[in-house]
């Protein structure tokens, strides 16, 4: 393959060696299914029990409230739907924010549909909620909060500790999806009341799908798949071993070179807004200012079509996006960047980067010189022109 240089880590991640080396028994010799009671089978189980007690003191939770998934699409869609269902007698009323990823977001729709009432908390010009806002939006039949931990698109870090007070005291429910906070903010699962926290492995160097939802113990939730008695009878299906030994692999590493890669993605970030700043005119940085993931840039190019900088990039093998993954092919703004109230056709001159830490700081000057020669070429007047007409 030819020299690409990718910066798009939050959509996902490759899968680093040692994780990989240690899921390959599971695919070959290690075959058994874990619910089969002969020898085979024991191993299967054995691996799942360890992974799920990697993650667990990872989050500093208990390993029985961990909840193995196919990602971080179905613990979101597990923890909204599964409590809403259950705590439906008590009340209809969830609120999440309007920035959540699709996930989130879609559940809610669906449960509007089906007699639920959903309140989206807007956030302010730097993607975050405020907390009066979240005060007053609490009702006698709130059951639930969901509120993501960081943004996927613009890296916006959400108060998460103040919620989980919030939610503690008014006596709802507090999910959070965490999917692009782990392995980049250390979580204590006991400093913060948290009752469900949505986790997945390919954005952290583990495989695809593969999640794990976190259900404090006592939490009152249905389950959304049904089936065999797998997960304690709370998640049916026979268990991905591979996949879950692969994600407890990848969450220890990430949490054990959690500062250092911190550190190297933040220092590259830097170099690269900085860059972008003196060398490209007319630049936006979107998301909050300290408030932000380490690896996350997320950038308007004033009238220019981020389709077509993404194409320019692509070419020339730098992989960027243009926000989240979904919005990307059917051309519509970010929901995310409409929600922090940027302009539509701001929203659609912005693009993501998202670094890593096998990304250099070469890497970094070169798509910079990339990255202007694009916003020159699409940047011209008749362009401009042209992208104005069709947004109208
Ligand atoms: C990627 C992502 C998801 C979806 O996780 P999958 O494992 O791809 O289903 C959910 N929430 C956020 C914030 C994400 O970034």
């Amino acid at each position: 393959m030819n020299r690409y240089i990718y910066l798009d880590h939050a959509a996902t991640t490759y899968v680093k060696k040692e994780v990989l080396a240690e899921m390959y028994p599971y695919l070959k010799e290690f075959f058994g299914n874990a619910s089969s009671v002969y020898n085979l089978g024991n191993e299967s189980k054995t691996a799942i029990e360890n992974a799920r007690a990697k993650i667990a003191s990872s989050l500093n939770c208990q390993a029985e409230e961990i909840f193995f998934t196919s990602g971080g699409t179905e613990s979101d869609n597990w923890a909204i739907k599964g409590v809403a269902l259950a705590n439906h007698s008590r009340g209809n009323h969830i609120i999440t924010s309007a920035i959540e990823h699709p996930a989130v977001i879609h559940s809610c729709k669906f449960l509007e549909q089906n007699g639920f009432e959903v309140t989206y908390l807007p956030v302010n010009e730097y993607g975050m909620i405020s907390i009066a806002q979240l005060k007053a939006s609490i009702k006698k039949n709130t059951i639930l909060i969901s509120v993501m931990y960081a943004n996927n698109e613009v890296g916006t870090i959400q108060p998460i500790q103040e919620i989980g007070q919030i939610a503690e005291e008014k006596n709802v429910y507090f999910h959070t999806d965490a999917v692009q906070a782990i392995g980049h903010i250390p979580i204590d699962i006991k400093d913060l009341n948290i009752d469900l926290l949505s986790l997945s492995a390919h954005k952290i160097y583990g495989p695809k799908g593969i999640g794990a939802l976190f259900i404090k113990n006592r939490t009152n939730i249905d389950k959304i798949m049904h089936g065999g008695s797998q997960e304690k009878d709370k998640r049916a299906g026979t268990e991905n071993v591979a996949g879950i030994v692969g994600f407890g692999k990848a969450i220890e590493i990430t949490s054990k070179d959690m500062d250092k890669n911190n550190k190297v993605i933040k220092a590259l970030r830097d170099r690269f807004v900085n860059l972008v700043s003196q060398k490209i005119p007319d630049v936006r940085i979107n998301g909050h200012p300290t408030k932000r993931l380490p690896g996350n840039a997320n950038i308007s190019f004033e009238l220019v079509n981020a389709k077509n900088l993404l194409s320019f990039l692509d070419e020339r093998g730098i992989y960027v996006s243009s926000g989240s993954a979904c919005s990307c092919a059917s051309l519509r703004p970010s929901h995310v960047l409409l929600a922090m109230n940027l302009p539509q056709e701001v929203a659609l001159s912005s693009l993501r980067f998202t670094f890593g830490n096998e990304n250099t700081e070469n890497d970094i000057d070169f798509v910079v010189d990339i990255l202007s020669q694009a916003v020159e070429h699409y940047g011209a007047p008749h362009c401009q022109d042209k992208f104005l007409a069709d947004l109208s």
